[in-house]
């Protein structure tokens, strides 16, 4: 049975149910695992659950209907207290967070408790973080705060220790399959099961991957990778760019699409590396277990793993929002050291 509308995390809610059930439910949480794998709908299914009017809170069962339940997942609900990064920012405004620390004192307006949710917690400054330290210290009675990020390791250890971190793992890809069709995303069954094995357990990598432009453009990517005539870093460093800006007018939606395609990058070394390990590279691709297994007989692992870990580290640069193009072009130009040596 799905956490209220969550499907998969089914260990997270039975330990968080067991301390509520002791007695032992901490005021401090900090969420890390991959992005897009239901983090920030388990903390605003935590906060129905601890202000749900129909089932009592012992059970950590929110009903999904009753007004308070309704609210929550409207956005509505006046003790569910949310802050994220602006779009136009690159870190969580410290104003914002001195703000959330004053409204976390006030009494609850509907319910018994405060519940506060930090989104995007990878992107407090340590300013803003260090506002934080004494209401997560001593929070006020009753209330709970919630830091949704991707990994502790970016935390001050400040924030570590006032914290109980909940490690979030990718979501099974049955898991992602039943949530495409339930969002409409595709009707098709075959569809969704290889989206959800492309996905690595994401359902927002999946969403994004429904895109039948950008399937054309990762198509001819990883064809232009495989083809031993072909590769051309600095045209293949522009059209990454040139693709990712026609995402949207917004910086959010082209950072989203360079996620991908280098996201696929990695997806697509990685597989490499696990042929030249004698292992099925678990594509559900034909064309890319074609480019995969050709490449495989040509590179040495060490060289593979050399680049699915540059594409990790062009991720990383992505997220923090530095210049694109030239992350493409320092990427592309490390692709193509490696591959037309190989040649
Ligand atoms: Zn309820």
């Amino acid at each position: 049975m799905p956490w209220g509308s969550l499907r998969g995390h089914e260990t997270q809610v039975d330990s968080l149910r067991r301390a509520m059930v002791g007695g032992r439910l901490p005021h401090a949480f900090l969420f890390v695992g991959p992005s897009g794998i239901g983090k920030r709908l388990f903390a605003r299914t935590l906060a129905q659950a601890l202000l749900c009017e129909r089932n009592p809170e012992s059970r950590l069962l929110p009903c999904g209907q009753c007004p308070s339940c309704l609210q929550v997942v409207e956005g509505t609900h006046p003790d569910v207290l949310v802050v994220s990064r602006p779009e136009d920012r690159q870190e969580l405004p410290i104003r914002a967070i001195r703000q959330l620390c004053l409204d976390l004192g006030l009494k609850p307006m509907r319910g018994s408790r405060r519940v506060a949710i930090v989104e995007d917690a990878d992107d407090l400054s340590d300013e803003a973080a260090n506002a934080f330290l004494k209401t997560l210290e001593e929070p006020p009675p009753n209330s709970v705060l919630i830091l949704v990020g991707t990994a502790a390791e970016v935390q001050l250890d400040t924030i570590l220790s006032r914290c109980r971190v909940v490690r979030f793992e990718p979501l099974s890809v049955e898991n992602v399959k039943a949530i495409l069709i339930e969002r409409g995303l595709t009707t098709d069954p075959q569809a969704a099961t290889r989206l959800a094995e492309q996905s690595e357990g994401s359902v927002a990598r999946a969403e994004g991957l429904a895109n039948a432009s950008l399937e054309e453009f990762r198509r001819a990517m990883i064809d232009e990778l495989g083809d031993p005539h072909r590769f051309d870093p600095q045209g293949f460093a522009r059209r990454l760019d040139a693709f990712s800006k026609e995402a949207g007018k917004e910086s959010s939606p082209q950072r989203e699409c360079a996620r991908l395609l280098i996201g696929e990058l990695a997806r697509f070394f990685r597989g490499i590396l696990w042929q030249t390990a004698g292992v099925d590279p678990a594509s559900p691709d034909q064309a890319d277990r074609r480019a995969i297994a050709v490449l495989a007989e040509r590179m040495e692992p060490e060289d593979v793993f050399i680049l699915a870990d540059r594409c990790l580290e062009a991720d990383l640069q992505v997220q923090r929002n530095a210049n694109r193009a030239l992350i493409f072009e320092s990427l592309s130009h490390d692709i193509g050291s490696i591959l037309n040596q190989a040649r």
